[in-house]
Parts: C-alpha cells; structure tokens; sequence
C-alpha cells in the first residue's frame, strides 16, 4: 500500500477547550491507485489531506494516529490558484523551486517550460515567463499542477482543484489529472464536495462527515447502493443532465455543524430522515457489506 492511515485524529485546543474535527479516520492509497474523499464543505475532507504531511499549524493542532506512506514525495493542489502562487514570482521560478537541487538554470528553465507543456498550455514559453495574475483561472491551475509534477510525485494530492474554475476549464483540468497520473504512474487522493466527479474517475470513494468517515468501498459498489444516508443525499445533490429544466434541485436539509457543536450519537441524526432515538444517543460503528463498510443503524 503507498499510503496507509491508521485512526487519524486532529485535535485543536483554545481555552482549554478541545475541538476534534478529525476523528479516527482510516484509509488507504494503494500504488497508481485512484482515491477520493468526499463531502461538504466543514467535514474534515482538507485538514484529513494536510495532516498527511503534518501541515496544519503544529503549534495549535495536536494530530495522533499512524500514517504510512512507502513512496518518496507527495505533492499539492490547492483549490484556489491564486492563493497559492507567489504572486511576486514568475511561473518558472515557482516551478524551478520544486525541481530537484543542483540543476543549471537554464537545465531547470527548460524543465519548467516542458512540465508547462505537459498541461497542455498553449504557449509554454509565454506562461513560464508570465507572472500569476497574467495567467487565467484554468492556466494558473495548470501552472500548479507542473509544479506537482516538478516534484515527481509518488501521490498527488489534488484538493477541490475545479472548485474556482468555469465548468468547461473544470472538465480540463480534472481530465489532464487523469491523464497525467495514467502517464505517470502517480497515485491521486481527490478531495471533492461533488460525488459526480468520482464516478467513472476514481477506483475508491471515502464519503466523511463531522470529521469521520461514514462510508467508504469500490466507487461502482458505492454510487450503486449507497448505505449511508449522507452518500444518498450527495448522490441526489448530483445534478442530472435529464432531468426537467424547471425540477427543483435535490439538498440535504440543515447545515454541517462546527466541530465544537458536533451532536452526541450519529453526527448526521439532526439532517437525518431516517434518524431515531438510538441514532440521537449512540454513535454507529463500522458495518461491512463485501467491500463496503458504513456507519449507519439504518442503512
Ligand atoms: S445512524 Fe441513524 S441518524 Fe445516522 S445516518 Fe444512520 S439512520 Fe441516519
């Protein structure tokens, strides 16, 4: 397995009051293999994949549990581009910085113009030269993802990369991560609010909730019977292409509470439908059924 985490725990301490809002979370990553965490925004999706490599600010998050990683790098993108490029710096500077130490500079400004090109950016040369706000949303994206690549990355980790991107520059950059990875070789964990992206993309689908993980298994088995409510409500939030023009969009009722008014019981029973009042006291385990484990009373 590349990447294996074992009861992930992220703890946050203010006033003497701990909030968790990563709790005992278990997954893995096999090698060239496709994963994806799911869920809304607030469920512990981002701060699960910064904890892999002890990025939350340390000084303020106490994170415990193992995570076993057997490959050499991991590397980033990040939702917004634009946060994270140095906005003082050329494109090929950035990427100079992720290339491994002791190339020439010209070795490394040809590197970065070639890992340019391999996103599919029409003129290489140009964005190399170009500093961040003189690229668009969808080529800054691209830029992010050649600096991922400078690095050559074992495991990428691509958190919410479409999320500030027009729907046809979403499709693009969502389908170069999968090109590059089947080129590559490259694990990928997708982190995603949208179950509709990891259908016919991802090989396993972890669905997290109130920092834990309510169902996960193979994407066919889960996005065919899904057992936990919560991944049925994602599934109905999915918009379909056949649906009528004038149908009402499908949601999950309530909002995901803040870590420190997480419920006793099942955290989803106050969204719940199907919510009774052992779901209000006690907090389901872990069921199997064949490759799909979920933590319901009632699937
Ligand atoms: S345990 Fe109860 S409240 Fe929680 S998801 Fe299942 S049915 Fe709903």
């Amino acid at each position: 397995m590349l990447l294996e985490v074992k009861n992930l725990r992220v703890a946050f301490k203010r006033g003497g009051h701990e909030t968790v809002p990563v709790r005992n979370v278990n997954f893995s990553v096999p090698e060239h293999g496709r994963v994806a965490l799911v869920g809304e925004s607030g469920c512990g999706k981002s701060l699960t994949a910064l904890s892999l490599a002890r990025l939350p600010p340390t000084d303020r998050a106490n994170i415990s549990g193992t995570t076993s990683f057997t490959g050499r790098r991991i590397s980033y993108v990040f939702q917004n581009p634009s946060d994270s490029l140095n906005p003082v710096m050329r494109i090929s500077a950035q990427i100079r910085e992720a290339l491994p130490k002791g190339m020439t500079r010209s070795a490394a400004d040809a590197k970065a113009v070639e890992l340019l090109a391999r996103t599919g950016l029409p003129d290489p040369v140009r964005a190399a030269r170009a500093y961040p706000c003189e690229l668009s949303g969808g080529q800054q994206q691209r830029a992010m993802i050649a600096m991922a690549l400078a690095a050559s990355p074992d495991l990428l980790v691509a958190d919410e990369p479409t999320t500030a991107l027009d729907v046809t520059t979403q499709k693009q950059v969502l389908e170069l991560i999968d090109s590059l990875a089947a080129e590559t070789g490259m694990a990928v964990l997708l982190i995603t609010h949208n179950l509709g992206l990891v259908a016919g993309r991802m090989d396993e689908v972890n669905v997290m909730y109130a920092g834990q993980i309510v169902e996960s298994g193979p994407v066919l088995e889960v996005l065919a019977n899904p057992r936990h409510p919560y991944t049925r409500g994602l599934l109905a939030a999915v918009p379909a292409l056949d649906a009528p023009r004038d149908a009402p969009l499908a949601d999950i009722p309530g909002t995901v509470p803040p870590p420190d008014q997480w419920p006793d019981g099942c955290a989803f029973s106050p969204r719940c439908a199907f919510a009774d009042d052992r779901c209000h006291r006690e907090m389901p385990s872990c069921s199997t059924s064949g490759a799909v484990r979920f933590a319901c009373f009632h699937p």
